[in-house]
This record gives C-alpha cells, sequence and structure tokens, in this order.
C-alpha cells in the first residue's frame, strides 16, 4: 500500500506557513484588556473591506500588509477584530471597512488573497487570511438565523450575538474535499471544469455534504463528476479557503475503475495522465501548468514527484 511522502514539505502550502502569531483568544471577550491593547503603542491594525486589504513594496522590495499604529486609525469600535499577538507582544487588529481608504501614498493598493497570499510574509499571510475569513462571515451574518433580528458583534469579532432571542453565532467554516485520483498505473485523473479555459486541467474538488464523511464525500464527487469509482482515500493535508468560508481537506485517492463518464455540469472534460504525458503537456503547452495559492499543485506535484515544469501558467 502507498502511503505519500510529500517531498515539498518543507515548502509550506500557501496561506498555512506558521505565522508567528498567537491568536490569544482568550482575550477575546476582555473588553478591559482589549481597550488597553487598542491604545498601546505598539498596537497595529490593517483595513479589510470585501476580501481585500492594501500592501505596499517595501525599499528592499518585498511586499506587506500597510499597517498603522492602532492610536492614529479612525475607531469604529463595533468593526474591530483582534487577531492576536506576537511574540515580542505586539498586538494585531483589523478594522472592517465599507470600503478600503483611498491610496495612503503613491504604491500602495488593494489585493485579495490570491494576490497577496502569494506576496506576503508568513505573518502578514497569516494576520489578512484570519481578517478576511472573519470580515466574510460577519458582512452575511448580520441577521439572527434563528429569529431574524439583526446581531450584534462581540468577542472582538469571532461571535455576533442576538439581542432579541440570545443567540450567539459563531464563524461558520465550510469543508470542501480537493483530491488527486490515481489508477492502478499510478496515472493521474485531471479534470476541465465547465467554465474554465481551454487547457486548463486540475483536481477535482466539491463540498462536503450533511451527514457524509469526509472520505464519502472524495468518493461521492469523483462518481458524481467523472464516473469513477475510488477506493482507498488517504488525507495529505488541509487549506484554509476564505472564498468566502472553505476549509480546503486534500487527499490522494486510488481509482478502482478507469472508464470517464463527466458530467458535463462540472467538469466539461477528464483525462488521465502519467507523469511523461503531463510533462509532454505542459512543455507543448497543451495543458496549462496550474499555479497560484491553491493546494491542487501541491497534490499534482506529490504524485509527479518534483515541482512542476513552470512553462504555461494559468490562475
Ligand atoms: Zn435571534
Amino acid at each position: 500500500m502507498t502511503t505519500w511522502t510529500d517531498h515539498t514539505a518543507d515548502r509550506p502550502i500557501a496561506l498555512t506557513a506558521p505565522s508567528g502569531i498567537d491568536r490569544a483568544a482568550h482575550h477575546r471577550l476582555d473588553e478591559a484588556w482589549l481597550a488597553a491593547a487598542w491604545s498601546h503603542p505598539t498596537t497595529r491594525c490593517f483595513v479589510v473591506s470585501g476580501g481585500q486589504v492594501l500592501i505596499d513594496e517595501t525599499p528592499d522590495g518585498t511586499t506587506e500588509l500597510v499597517m498603522t499604529p492602532s492610536f492614529e486609525a479612525p475607531l469604529t469600535e463595533a468593526h474591530r477584530y483582534f487577531l492576536g499577538t506576537d511574540a515580542e507582544g505586539v498586538s494585531y487588529f483589523a478594522l472592517q471597512k465599507d470600503s478600503l481608504p483611498g491610496r495612503m501614498d503613491q504604491s500602495a493598493r488593494s489585493a485579495g488573497l490570491r494576490e497577496a497570499g502569494m506576496l506576503l510574509s508568513p505573518r502578514d499571510t497569516g494576520l489578512m487570511v484570519h481578517a478576511v475569513g472573519l470580515e466574510n462571515w460577519q458582512r452575511t451574518h448580520r441577521f439572527c438565523s434563528r429569529c431574524g433580528e439583526r446581531t450584534v458583534i462581540a468577542a472582538a469579532g469571532h461571535i455576533r450575538r442576538c439581542p432579541a432571542c440570545g443567540a450567539e453565532h459563531y464563524p461558520r467554516t465550510d469543508p470542501a474535499v480537493i483530491m488527486g485520483v490515481t489508477d492502478d498505473d499510478d496515472r493521474l485523473l485531471l479534470g476541465r471544469q465547465v467554465h474554465w479555459p481551454e487547457g486548463r486541467f486540475s483536481t477535482l474538488a466539491g463540498f462536503v455534504e450533511p451527514g457524509e464523511s469526509i472520505e464519502q464525500a472524495v468518493r461521492r464527487e469523483v462518481h458524481e463528476e467523472v464516473g469513477i469509482t475510488v477506493g482507498r482515500v488517504e488525507y495529505i493535508a488541509s487549506q484554509p479557503w476564505p472564498f468566502p468560508s472553505s476549509l480546503m481537506l486534500g487527499f490522494m485517492a486510488r481509482a478502482t475503475s478507469t472508464d470517464i463518464d463527466v458530467d458535463g455540469d462540472e467538469i466539461h472534460e477528464a483525462r488521465w495522465f502519467s507523469r511523461e504525458e503531463l510533462r509532454a503537456a505542459f512543455e507543448s503547452g497543451e495543458v496549462l501548468a496550474p499555479y497560484g495559492i491553491s493546494i491542487a499543485a501541491r497534490l499534482i506535484e506529490l504524485w509527479y514527484g518534483k515541482p512542476l515544469p513552470t512553462r504555461g501558467h494559468t490562475g
């Protein structure tokens, strides 16, 4: 029985690198502590709106979140998320805004996680993925799902409370599975979604349904999308995917059949590739090599055994 060894384990999957930030959840309900932290001169905050933040290039060529001392920030306490503290005791907050402020200087610009996740340091990426996840949830859960009353923010952005019925609502995370499927000849199955451009192929993925284990979700999704039956399922790694609120659970899965029958609904085309076939397809441009922050490229690399050829990138 194969156990997949991640040859690239020293390179963290995007959005999952250790950020060095302690989320310090025990402070979230301590209003006195939060007020003191907010007025402390070392505390930093950044703005988040619609999944976007402001980033800027530094003189040494790196990219960073645009942060300001919290005492200089216009405070609307209701829209302040406490994200944690670092090893030096610096506290970090995100401020939710309806829109991002205009350019803070000549080079600052807005960016979402798909772009910023490849540019920012692990600390800034960790702060951003936390803030964006909270902001997505806060923006779309303003009313109580029990009684319909408007809810209010609590726990420094990590809870919404209903003043009418007393319900507490927590940020939701929707589990999704993403899987590299191989057959007995060690070929890899890749599919092209109906809205993807010609040549863009990737691993299959889908949401876990109520009452289903994640292994069942892997088998159901693969069978629904391409008609392949799957036996053994091996968990590899996970990745936060706040677009808007998913957690991607990555697997390698072994097919027990090989005849492809695409559903035509989600998947337009699917193919089995040997390593040699995939390399040739990348080099000819017939298949566009995946890149970006998704765990998909890592699953393909895991099967491929080394970093993928770089020609013919796609988004
Ligand atoms: Zn309610």
